[in-house]
């Protein structure tokens, strides 16, 4: 924390105490910047960033409890904190500036030590927030995250099927859905070790996820099962995607420690078009049955769902999964 520069912006149409300030906080090692209006101080206060905000209420144009406000309502500003300079000794401004979101205020003419003690205080409690926020955000993104493969979890992929479901139904878009997983991978743990199973785990998952676009979804759906939502794609673009990854997994070789590992996926793919199901359950529900008949069909194939309850295997024709040592 005492590493981190501290930087403070003072917004004041006076010279003098921009000056007087300025020279203060810089001997205490805090990094400042000035601004002689309002809006300057605004379009300062967006890419400065800083710790702690001086704000003078007396300024002509835009005065200080405007200024504040227009901080406050922006997402980019609305945390740094506020300090008033007020020259006036009404209690009635100084809750004003508070009513408006300052966090504190001094009263002009200051007392140099009294104002570098407040600032102190609120550069200290904006990093503490700061750090808060941000472990907050690393929490949150954990939190939807697979930990062995760094793909979305199984609660992330759920609450997210259902939102492009719906949005898919209402505004007749297209979207589809794939399951894959991994063909005989019990015999890769049993041959080669439950290491070298989360290396291939890993492999697969992130050749997934360097074949979809940003706005596709790639989720960890249980152990050895991935889970791939499509917005905006027709069946015919999935089908392709689909075979695409089949195809790289096939050619791979995963080389763990001096093993050569070889393994294939197959892959069920649903349209909520073509397919039509009911709720964003059903539609997972027919991506499975999709995958089962592509599994049925001998595995290393990608099979869409058929309604008339046969599922059609598209590609390849006759490849064969790999063998393992037993
Ligand atoms: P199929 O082609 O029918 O899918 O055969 P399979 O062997 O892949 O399927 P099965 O369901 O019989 O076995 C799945 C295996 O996946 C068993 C389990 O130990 C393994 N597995 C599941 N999660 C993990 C994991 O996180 N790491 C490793 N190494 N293995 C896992
Ligand atoms: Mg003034
Ligand atoms: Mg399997």
């Amino acid at each position: 924390m005492s590493e981190q520069i501290k930087k403070v912006l003072v917004i004041d149409d006076n010279e003098v105490i921009r000056k007087l300030t300025s020279t203060q906080l810089s001997k205490k090692n805090y990094l400042v910047k000035t601004a002689e209006n309002g809006q300057a101080g605004i379009d300062i206060a967006r890419c400065f960033q800083p710790h702690v905000i001086l704000l003078d209420v007396m300024m002509p144009e835009l005065d200080g409890y405007a200024v504040c406000e227009k901080l406050k309502a922006s997402d980019e500003t609305m945390d740094i904190p506020i300090i008033m300079l007020t020259g006036k000794t009404e209690s009635v401004d100084k809750i004003k500036g508070l009513e408006k979101g300052a966090s504190d205020y001094v009263t002009k003419p200051f007392d140099h030590g009294e104002l570098l003690a407040r600032v102190a205080t609120h550069v200290k409690i904006k990093i503490m927030w700061d750090d808060l926020q941000e472990k907050n955000r690393m929490l949150h993104e954990l939190s939807r995250r697979d930990e062995l493969t760094g793909l979305h979890n199984y609660r992330h992929f759920m609450e997210r099927i259902s939102y492009e479901f719906n949005r898919s139904n209402r505004y007749n878009l297209p979207l589809c859905c794939v399951i894959l997983d991994l063909d005989y991978f019990k015999k890769v743990n049993d041959s080669y070790g439950h290491q070298a199973g989360d290396f291939v785990l890993r492999e697969v998952a992130k050749i997934t996820r360097e074949s979809i676009r940003e706005i596709d979804l790639a989720a960890r759906y249980g152990g050895e099962e991935f889970a791939l939502i499509l917005p905006h794609t027709k069946l015919e673009n999935a089908l392709c995607l689909c075979e695409r990854i089949r195809m790289n997994v096939e050619s791979r070789t995963f080389n763990f420690n001096n093993y050569k590992i070889k393994n294939t996926v197959s892959l069920g793919v649903v349209s909520r078009r073509d397919n039509n199901p009911e709720s964003y359950s059903e539609m997972i529900k027919f991506a499975d049955e999709a995958l089962y008949s592509a599994k049925e069909n001998g595995r290393n194939r990608v099979s869409k769902y058929n309604n008339k309850k046969t599922a059609d295997c598209f590609y390849p024709v006759d490849s064969v999964p790999p063998t393992h040592p037993d």
